[in-house]
């Protein structure tokens, strides 16, 4: 077995905004494996600021990178404890090593997703505006065929977020469009409740990451009470043995986590996170994280293989749309139709 590295700076065609900041540019490492003449190709990119595994600068991953994949060549399987530290590593050897045991081809597990055969649902990103602009925008986001559509608030006046938020309720019902907003962290433990009762009003399917990272008990006491199922994000970084999973769902039990594969444990490790939600009776759906077609296409094939067939509930991916200068995938595209991601 071999293992080479390459990277690439690709650039987004327009400013790609996060919890963390705006990005405009995205360094990819693909890693390639190649055995018994069989090749496979996966991506590893940490988010500045997000990803647990960033090390702090490109020479310092590249070589702790380099090391971890030479050790996997010479075992010849990747070794999973070792990369639990590493989410964004640990997914791009996953997904080289998914392709080269689907002999080369990018139906990494045999699902009818893999062969083009369905789509997977997905819901529809859209910013926050003046009520002209959200209004044309959730028109246009239920033309194309969403059901399901994303609000990022927490960030502006919350009267305004809030009026915002009724407005598009008055004009969609709930039986036109599934509403899921993210507040990514942007609540405070002491205001946090009382906005949830507020958007509760307005039949909001869950709220992400009401308020920041490492507040289990202001979390957990939330949850507890909240009239609107909570979903954790952010929360999930940096939490990558399974005794800190089990104990983190133990003491938050959220009603859903979100799994983002390069941020919250590799492809095992979303596969874990899911089972350990799933026997405690916590929903769960995958998303990607500003990814090129290659991770893209790894997340896809994960959620089909974890949710489908026929997925009833919407993932978060995105549409391989983001980049100027986007990897191709061998014989393949990553196709929008209607609110589906189809791999033709
Ligand atoms: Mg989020």
């Amino acid at each position: 077995m071999q293992i080479t590295i390459s990277d690439k700076i690709l650039h987004f065609k327009q400013p790609a905004g996060t919890s963390r900041g705006v990005y405009t540019t995205r360094h990819s490492y693909y890693v390639t494996i190649e055995k018994d003449g069989v090749r496979g190709i996966g991506e590893c990119a940490t988010l500045p600021d997000l990803s647990c595994d960033t090390l702090g600068s490109d020479d310092a991953y590249r070589q702790t990178l380099s090391q971890l994949c030479q050790l996997t060549a010479s075992m010849g399987s990747i070794p999973f404890d070792l990369l639990r530290p590493y989410p964004s590593m640990l997914f791009g050897l996953e997904t080289a090593m998914a392709q080269v045991n689907a002999g080369g081809s990018l139906d990494f597990f045999h699902t009818p997703f893999g062969r083009g055969e369905e789509g997977i649902p997905m819901n529809g990103l859209v910013w926050m505006g003046t009520f002209e602009e959200m209004y044309a925008r959730m028109k246009a986001k239920l033309d194309a065929g969403f059901h399901c559509i994303k609000l990022k608030i927490g960030a502006i006046d919350w009267d305004r977020e809030l009026s915002l938020v009724q407005f598009i309720r008055q004009h969609f019902s709930k039986e036109d469009i599934e509403l899921r907003v993210d507040a990514n962290g942007g609540f405070t433990p002491e205001n946090a409740m009382s906005r949830l009762e507020q958007l509760a009003k307005y039949d909001v399917h869950s709220i992400e990451q009401p308020i920041r990272q490492h507040q289990w008990k202001e979390m957990a006491a939330l949850c507890r009470n909240t009239p609107l199922p909570i979903a954790l994000d952010e929360e999930l970084i940096g939490v990558n043995l399974k005794m800190m999973k089990e104990d983190l769902l133990d003491t938050i039990r959220p009603q859903y986590i979100i799994l983002k594969p390069s941020l919250h444990g590799g492809m095992r490790g979303t596969e874990e996170w899911i089972a350990l939600a799933r026997s405690r009776g916590i929903g769960s759906w995958i998303t990607s994280a500003l990814e090129s077609n290659i991770g893209l296409n790894a997340i896809a094939q994960l959620a089909a293989k974890i949710y489908g067939p026929h997925i009833s509930m919407p993932q978060g991916l995105g549409t391989g749309q983001l980049f100027t200068d986007n990897i191709p995938l061998d014989h393949a595209v990553l196709q929008l139709r209607g609110d589906k991601l189809w791999l033709k």
